[in-house]
Formats: C-alpha cells, structure tokens, sequence
C-alpha cells in the first residue's frame, strides 16, 4: 500500500471553536479544538471582560455538542 508522504506528515488541521480559524495546534476538549491564542485569551480574561463572555459562548458551544454525540 502507498501511502502519500506529504499527506502523511501533514497535522491535521482542526477549526478553533471559538475564532474558527483552522489551527495545527491547541488544547482538545470534548473532541473540539480550542487554539492557543484563544486559550491564552480566556485565560488572561476577567470575568468582566466582554471578551471573557464570548469565550465562555464558545466553552458552552462545547459541552453542548459533547453532549448531543
Ligand atoms: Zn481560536
């Protein structure tokens, strides 16, 4: 069997829950991709962030589509 070499050593690209750009890297929860910029974001967010509430949007998305698998 051949086994296409670029193909092969290509990561996989997976789309960021939260910014949706597709991204080589970043920490998997429930199967979903959240980006290293994005985790970094929620991470250095306050919860009176505007931006803090539109990454918890995002956690939700998550939780919400583990839990409908
Ligand atoms: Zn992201």
């Amino acid at each position: 069997m051949m086994m296409d070499p670029v193909e092969s050593m290509q990561p996989p690209l997976a789309e960021c829950i939260i910014c949706h750009k597709s991204k080589l890297y970043g920490i998997h929860v429930c199967g979903q991709l959240i980006c290293l910029d994005c985790e970094r974001a929620i991470v250095h967010s306050n919860v009176e962030d505007e931006a803090y509430a539109h990454y918890v949007e995002g956690m939700k998305r998550i939780w919400l589509s583990a839990l409908s698998l």
